[in-house]
């Protein structure tokens, strides 16, 4: 099999925090496999230094082992090859763009969708959240009106500025009191000052508070404020191992972070054992990234809202197959991952 991998700097037009150390071009690596037989499959890391502490050179230093590895493979059929590629390199990242090519190139080669090869048959569409940064108060309740208007009924909100609470309070001012609005803090509290917040918050009707600090001290804040859902999200990978118990209500999974379709079905699996329930989400990952959590999605049935309508933050037309509509998704119904993707890039 030949592998190649690319790197693609695609603008963000909205970067979800307007700080200095927001980055306006997002890093997106394009991995192209193609078999003997000439079939061909589409994988992407998305990794995002700013958030997850991997760079574009640690992503391309873990596929260049992993392209190393693919070429001595045919076909994908006999060999572990994923387990091959965790052996040589376990970057999440990297072997989500191995697990996506070749989920692509199977479904490619059977004429069908990835989604139909995992056994989701006819899933119902994937209600997906709107997304508002931490964006002044007068610009989040544009951005809340807006969302209402194109059918979100459920709007996840950036906290972790001083100006959190008159955030939230002009969105829910803006979207009335059925939408449901989920905060994320994205680990910018402590132990000690979490609960307080989530008090403060509570007010607004919050669904749910996603990565209201980092790690497993999350256990002791819920215990704090046992009325409010929290949910893991940076730290749900380090909390799902052998001798893991459940920590707080929901996680939140990446094919990113997760290591690809298989590795997030898996971690889902894992979870739900646990006792959490499970939503889906992207780290503005491109149309590639964002079919495969579709497709994953159709197998794992989120128990809320997922974060994948994030594609309207680059310069660049939606592919109409992974637009969001009405406020929910559906998985690409093309053989594979979906079409057409390669020239978003
Ligand atoms: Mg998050």
């Amino acid at each position: 099999m030949i592998a190649s991998a690319t790197v693609h700097d695609v603008r963000l037009t909205d970067p979800l925090r307007p700080t200095a150390g927001s980055p306006q071009l997002r890093p997106l690596i394009l991995l192209r496999l193609e078999a003997a037989d000439g079939a061909v499959g589409l994988g992407e890391a998305a990794p995002l230094e700013q958030y997850d502490g991997v760079s574009v050179d640690r992503v391309l230093r873990a596929l260049n082992a992993h392209i190393a590895l693919l070429a001595d493979v045919d076909s994908e059929a006999g060999v572990d090859v994923r387990a091959a590629c965790a052996a040589a390199d376990p970057l999440p990242q990297a072997l989500a763009a191995v697990d996506l090519a070749l989920w692509d190139l199977a479904g490619r080669r059977a004429g069908k969708p990835v989604a139909e090869m995992l056994g989701a048959v006819d899933p119902p569409p994937v209600a997906v959240n709107a997304t508002i940064g931490a964006v002044t108060p007068r610009d989040a309740a544009l951005e809340a009106e807006q969302a209402l208007a194109a059918g979100f009924t459920c709007i996840k909100v950036k906290v972790g500025t001083p100006d959190d609470r008159q955030r939230l309070q002009a969105v829910r001012d803006a979207v009335g009191p059925d939408m449901l609005i989920r905060v994320d803090a994205n680990g910018a509290w402590d132990q000690l000052t979490a609960p307080e917040r989530i008090r403060a918050l509570a007010r607004f009707n919050i669904e749910l508070f996603e990565e209201p600090v980092h790690g497993s001290v999350v256990e002791a804040v819920a215990r704090a404020v046992p009325e409010s859902l929290l949910a893991l999200d940076e730290s749900v990978s380090a909390n799902l191992g052998p001798h893991a118990r459940r920590l707080c209500d929901a996680v939140c999974l990446k094919i990113s972070g997760s290591g690809g379709i298989t590795g997030l079905l898996a971690e889902a699996e894992r979870a739900r054992e646990l006792g959490y329930e499970v939503y889906v989400a992207s780290t503005l990952d491109g149309p590639l990234g964002i079919a495969a959590a579709l497709h994953a999605a159709a197998v794992v049935r989120p128990d809320r809202h997922c974060g994948l309508a994030t594609l309207g933050r680059f310069d660049r037309p939606v592919p109409e197959s992974v637009a969001a509509k009405t406020g929910s998704m559906r998985a690409p119904d093309g053989p594979g991952l979906g079409d057409g993707f390669a020239r978003w890039y």
